[in-house]
């Protein structure tokens, strides 16, 4: 005990030192808020895993290809490095998308894109556009490289306020970011609104991470504007979030940068391997995705009849809720109690709401069950 509460002490006294040389404006960064992992979730609710209803991270309910887990079981090149100009995937990626290879980068993840993104664009004192309520990985990955972020919110049906943004933007205004459609409220952005900021000469980032479930898409318009990026995903459509597999499209000029600056390994040979085996079992993939199109539209009609729920209709694989009656918060922690995990939103651009990712029928099922027993 005694030697212990010595060591604690001692790495106190150093770490009083250390945080000296930490940059400062990191050493008083809040964490990101993520996603809490399925065995945490079950310990907490005290339900075996295999019980868990989890609709709280838009995962793909019915996983990836089976054939994924057949490919990387029998890959047989797990000791080379893969290749740090991702040739053989930025040309299965170029035939899926439908513009040329020399468009295309991968990341590990969407995510990592983002980064990248902004650490070639950002310098200290930047500014990076978010229309809020949207993904919390922009002002994250902002604030790490030094920027700072212009929140500019959306409007009543969360439509980008394109005159706000204009107000806004000024001479250190180097990014613009809009998911589409946007996460947490499901809705996308025209393409109208998205040629109108392209024109404004900033960086424009459309994240389409969940394009195959709205079948809305800026990236064919890529090679037409320099400034015009598209991030996407196999995290949500292709189950792979796992793994980390994402990519964008850029003008040729801002690939090749980013070539260059990216780590030259980040995609690992088991998210390659996934990634192609996934585009070669597309058919597999488009019918899973037409599923959970399918059953969002009965969940949204089952919430929809609850009289204590308005459910937003979603272009995405999640709905949000704002609810009506009762407290969100209270229905999130008895929800999880039962096992189902949701996410809760309180806040002063999302009062009162709950986002819920489409699962499978009978997941619907059991959520609607215990949505009515509650009131
Ligand atoms: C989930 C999500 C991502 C993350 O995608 P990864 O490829 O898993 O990093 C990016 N953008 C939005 C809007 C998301 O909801």
């Amino acid at each position: 005990m005694s030697s212990g509460d010595g060591g604690i002490e001692m790495e106190n006294r150093q770490g009083g030192r250390i945080e000296k040389l930490i940059r400062s404006d990191l050493s008083r960064l809040k964490a990101y808020q993520s996603i809490i992992p399925p065995d945490v979730l079950s310990e907490r609710a005290g339900i075996p895993l295999e019980r868990v209803i989890k609709l709280d991270g838009n995962e793909n309910p019915y996983g990836c290809s089976p054939r994924v887990g057949r490919a990387l079981a029998g890959y047989p090149f797990y000791h080379i490095y893969p290749d740090p100009e991702q040739h053989e995937l930025r040309k299965a990626l170029s035939e899926y998308v439908g513009v040329d290879a020399a468009h295309i980068v991968a990341g590990a993840g969407s995510d990592e894109l983002i980064d990248l993104i902004l650490r070639l664009f950002i310098e200290p004192g930047d500014r990076v556009i978010n229309c809020v309520p949207t993904f919390g990985m922009y002002p994250f990955c902002t604030e790490i490289c030094g920027g700072k972020v212009i929140d500019v919110p959306r409007d009543q049906s969360y439509a980008l306020d394109i005159a706000g943004i204009k107000k806004v933007m000024d001479e250190k205004t180097k990014v613009i970011f809009i998911a589409s459609p946007n996460n947490p409220t499901g809705n996308i952005t025209t393409q109208r609104d998205i040629l109108e900021l392209v024109e404004l000469g900033k960086v424009v980032v459309i994240d389409e991470a969940y394009y195959e479930f709205s079948g809305v898409t800026v990236a064919p318009l890529v090679p037409q504007y320099e400034n015009l990026i598209v991030l996407r995903s196999f995290s949500k459509w292709a189950g792979l979030a796992g793994l980390r597999v994402g990519y964008g499209v850029f003008s040729t000029l801002i690939a090749e940068q980013l070539l260059k600056i990216k780590q030259p390994y980040n995609i690992n040979l088991a998210a390659h391997v996934a990634l192609q085996e996934s585009l070669a079992d597309i058919e597999y993939l488009r019918d899973t995705v037409k599923k959970i199109i399918s059953e969002r539209e009965r969940l949204f009609t089952r919430l929809g009849e609850l009289e204590f729920l308005e459910p937003l209709p979603s272009q995405s694989n999640f709905i949000l809720c704002t609810v009506k009656k009762g407290d969100a918060r209270v229905m999130y922690e008895r929800l999880c109690r039962r096992g189902i995990f949701l996410r809760y939103f309180d806040n002063p651009l999302l009062r009162n709401s709950i986002r819920i990712s489409v699962g499978k029928p009978e997941h619907t099922d059991t959520l609607i069950e215990a949505l009515k027993e509650m009131c």
